[in-house]
């Protein structure tokens, strides 16, 4: 299926070393950005007319506490996944699976675990969402063998955090072991948040040297303010806050890294569900949050949101250019507020209203989001031929 969305007043790209790039008008053809530029939208079997709304790549949440199917059982929801589509959050990425009832413990049954969720998400996408799922929960007794038995069932993530370790220095050996089979490596970092689990602060993250230390900012506790300095100066690790959060120190964290040079580093995730309960629109709360409060652009803000993710857990998505995935998120400001569009409404502490929704070249939604306000403009379908050999699901 070929969609060319037209009409649109500034494409916000993800990608932070060139947050808006020139041009009206994105192409789309078998799930992948063909053209991203300006003119006519070119002969196609579904045109979006923009409206004048902002277009963004698909929001990345790169810590969402997933189990099977759409339901979490921490809040007793279902749907959850659908629901984050409708916040503009179509790519989730597991931050373990940590959830799960009665969930194991044991080196056989983490693998077994992360195994399961990830060929489960596989072809399931509830409402076009992409679920990353299957994270090795760090365990000890896992060998590297298990790691490879692991890499070859293709899981890629795992998780530092809660395992049966005495102290968190415990996990360096283990995070090593599952980056050498080229996972990417997360760590709770801040207060426990399960009973039993102990505080990881910076000197443990600097000692274990994960991908992505998570909820740098708290989860939902944070560590001590004296240890942000110590994560910005002393590593060049991607650093993850949370709207699941403490605020004050996520602004802390934005700023540390604005002043040095280095707001690449900064990916912006959710921790939902949790104890905090479902948030699809907690993506872009932080994003404003961070405009608003943080001394960030807001175009930087969705780049943190977009192409930082995408970067860090190499994905093809985040970023508006050709070849990328055709995920794209039409935006705007909210009807009845004081702004006239998204940057501008980020700036003012307000989300931005989502108009349209399309995954891998799919429209999901073209009108008003379940879950935003109505935006001023509003996009509409503007030609509409579904090709006869269409076979997925829109
Ligand atoms: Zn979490």
């Amino acid at each position: 299926m070929k969609v060319a969305i037209f009409n649109i007043a500034k494409i916000l790209s993800g990608d932070i070393a060139s947050p808006v790039q020139a041009g009206d008008t994105i192409v789309i053809d078998g799930g992948k950005i063909v053209a991203v530029g300006s003119g006519s939208a070119p002969d196609c079997d579904v045109a979006i007319d923009a409206g004048g709304m902002m277009a963004m790549p698909r929001l990345i949440d790169s810590h969402v506490h997933i189990t099977f199917g759409d339901y979490t059982p921490r809040q007793k929801t279902v749907g959850f996944l659908e629901s984050y589509v409708h916040g503009g959050v179509t790519t989730c990425i597991s931050a373990s699976e940590v959830h799960v009832p009665g969930r194991p413990r044991d080196p056989a049954g983490v693998k077994a675990l992360a195994i399961a969720a990830r060929k489960s998400f596989e072809h399931y996408r509830p409402g076009g969402m992409r679920v990353h799922a299957g994270s090795i929960i760090l365990e000890p007794g896992l060998t590297d063998s298990d790691f490879a038995e692991l890499a070859s069932q293709d899981v890629w993530l795992a998780k530092a955090g809660f395992g049966a370790f005495a102290t968190p220095y415990d996990y360096a050996p283990y995070v090593a072991m599952a980056k050498r089979h080229g996972m990417i490596t997360m760590v709770h970092t801040g207060g426990s948040s399960i009973p039993g689990s102990m505080g990881i602060w910076a000197d443990h993250v600097l000692k274990m040297q994960p991908d992505v230390p998570y909820h740098v900012n708290g989860g939902p506790i944070a560590m001590p303010d004296a240890d942000f300095p110590r994560l910005v100066n002393e590593s060049d690790l991607a650093m993850q806050i949370c709207t699941a959060g403490n605020l004050r120190t996520a602004l802390l964290v934005a700023k540390l890294l604005k002043a040095a040079g280095q707001e690449e580093r900064l990916l912006i995730a959710t921790d939902t569900p949790t104890g905090t309960g479902v948030m699809p629109l907690g993506m872009l709360y932080t994003m404003s949050h961070l405009a608003a409060l943080g001394g960030v652009a807001p175009e930087i803000a969705v780049a943190m949101a977009t192409g930082n993710n995408a970067r860090i857990y190499r994905l093809n998505s985040g970023v508006l250019a050709a070849g990328r995935d055709g995920d794209i998120v039409l935006v705007d400001a909210c009807l009845g507020g004081s702004q006239n569009d998204a940057l501008s409404a980020l700036n003012n502490g307000d989300i931005m209203g989502v108009g349209a929704v399309i995954t891998d070249g799919v429209p999901r939604f073209v009108g008003r989001s379940r879950n935003t306000p109505e935006t001023i403009r509003k996009a509409r379908v503007a030609q509409c031929r579904i090709p006869q050999n269409f076979s997925g699901e829109a």
